[in-house]
């Protein structure tokens, strides 16, 4: 009893001053006392969905203090935006997440963002460590100088030097390189990417926010991509880049004929600008290049299951969608324990409640 109170006190002067309910509290608590952080600090950013707070990890031995960063999902759904479309279709969640248990479906979230966040640190992208999750809570590291400043976002970030015009176009041509390194070595697509994503520190871009970030295979994967394609080439585009064509970006990214990776990446983009048609001078020629973009913007591109499913049915067979649904499961499952060997994927939500009662098993510190 009495160590409960004194927990209890630990854990409200740890996160003092933040108005949190008792839910979260609690996991805060629990974080503390299994090591993953010793205080709570400040919201680094509240947002309809989210809040990021800074907090702090005092080492036992004596070594400098760290940073870390910890996203709280709202459990109050007011406001949360349609994401029910990023996680049908994607097999990690086939069991579903059942539309009337929101507080199941938020902590799926801040699973997914976890399990992505892995997949992208693993592989060499720059992002937040990811350190643990439990529930709506997600721990990461934190991204930022050592007095708890975070780097700005890329939207407003200042570039200073006299070739600024260089670094904006370098810092493009080093963010497709992410893109196709994203999409074919962590077989993900952001599905949220834009200058409010990506955080900006020395010449380096930072991948956040990926809890709504999707497999490769996600039956709307394409059409994420490609609107994570538009919203970085309007952004370079406004900061006076020379982009390639969304087209062009695209097939660089999903071509896999192509193995091209780093170091030779960002000479493979360079021979994307010279192999392009004569620059457009003409208004006409120019008008042209739009319409052709605003064409592939719409193209509708059918990706595995409903492929299946759609040429089936055009043949007249009459198709139990369930089955295929099963047979791309099972298929994408199977790629999925290969990869993910270490952390084994929960079939449905119902056994992240087992994962969770492991916590101080997750690696990742
Ligand atoms: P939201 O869903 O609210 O957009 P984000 O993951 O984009 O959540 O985080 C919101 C903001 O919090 C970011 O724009 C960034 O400024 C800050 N932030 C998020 N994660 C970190 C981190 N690991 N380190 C430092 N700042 C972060
Ligand atoms: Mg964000």
């Amino acid at each position: 009893k009495q160590s409960q109170v004194r927990e209890k006190d630990k854990a409200d002067r740890a996160t003092a001053e933040l108005v949190l309910d008792n839910r979260t509290r609690m996991i805060l608590l629990q974080m503390i006392n299994r090591g993953f952080v010793s205080e709570v600090h400040g919201a680094i950013s509240t947002g309809k969905e989210a809040n990021v707070y800074g907090a702090v990890l005092y080492p036992e031995n004596a070594d400098e203090p760290t940073q870390k960063a910890i996203k709280v999902y709202k459990t109050a759904i007011l406001g949360f935006k349609d994401r029910e479309r990023y996680i049908t279709g994607d097999h990690r969640f086939k069991g579903g997440v059942g539309k009337g248990n929101n507080r199941k479906m938020i902590e799926a979230w801040a699973q997914k963002e976890f399990r992505n966040l892995n997949r992208i640190y693993d592989n060499g992208i720059p992002c937040p460590e990811p350190i643990t999750y439990k529930k709506h809570v997600l721990v990461m590291g934190f991204l930022g100088d050592k007095r708890g400043y975070a780097y700005p976002r890329l939207r407003d970030a200042r570039l200073v030097g006299d070739n600024v015009e260089e670094q904006w176009h370098s810092l493009y041509v080093k963010l497709l390189g992410i893109m196709r390194r994203l999409y074919q070595v962590c077989e993900l697509v952001h599905a949220d990417l834009s200058e409010y994503n990506i955080l900006y520190h020395d010449k380096e871009l930072y991948i956040i926010d990926v809890s709504q970030s999707v497999g490769h295979d996600h039956p709307r994967a394409l059409e994420f991509l490609r609107m994570d394609i538009k919203n970085v080439g309007d952004y370079f585009r406004r900061q006076g880049v020379d982009t390639l064509q969304d087209r062009t970006v695209f097939n660089f990214i999903t071509a896999t004929e192509d193995p091209t990776m780093e170091p030779q990446m960002s000479e493979a983009i360079e021979r994307l600008y010279k192999s392009r048609p004569a620059v457009a001078e003409t208004d006409e020629a120019i008008a042209a290049l739009e319409v052709d973009n605003e064409v592939f913007r719409n193209q509708y591109i059918p990706r595995t299951l409903d492929q299946v499913y759609e040429l089936e049915q055009d043949a007249g067979e009459h198709v139990d969608k369930q089955i295929y649904q099963h047979m791309l499961a099972d298929h994408v499952v199977d790629n999925q324990a290969r990869s993910d060997a270490k952390a084994p994927v929960p079939a449905t939500i119902d056994h992240v409640e087992d994962k969770d009662a492991n916590l101080s098993n997750e690696d990742g510190t």
